[in-house]
């Protein structure tokens, strides 16, 4: 489950707006893709405890329900929206929470070094 510290700052990515159209957001667990290569193939969403800092604000269209949504195509979603690695590192830009670290520091991640992609 994830801890107050994460729900604080869902909320306050949420509230931003989606990230790719600017709708009510809500939070999209990151997977596949651009993340692969940085935390591995096992790191699907919510499955793993330390990709709960891996989150992007996305509105339902963009993240579940479009043809082009992160869960339904990430592949598509990423070459027309741009890589989940860039919007991560964007909202560190705009938040200051450098989740990258979060994410690492929580959690011993074995073939993963995230510092790559801060
Ligand atoms: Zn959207």
């Amino acid at each position: 489950m994830a801890t107050a510290k994460v729900y604080r700052y869902w909320s306050q990515v949420a509230v931003m707006g989606c990230i790719v159209c600017g709708g009510p957001a809500e939070i999209a667990h990151c997977h596949g893709g651009s993340i692969t290569p940085i935390c591995g193939a096992k790191a699907k969403g919510k499955k793993l405890a330390y990709m709960d800092w891996l989150v992007l604000p996305l509105c339902p269209g963009c993240h579940r329900l479009g043809r082009y949504s992160l869960d339904l195509n990430v592949r598509a979603f990423e070459r027309l929206h741009g890589t989940q690695v860039s919007h991560i590192n964007k909202l560190i830009e705009r938040t200051g929470v450098n989740v990258w670290a979060l994410a690492k520091s929580r959690h011993s991640w074995a073939e993963v070094d995230c510092a790559d992609a801060a």
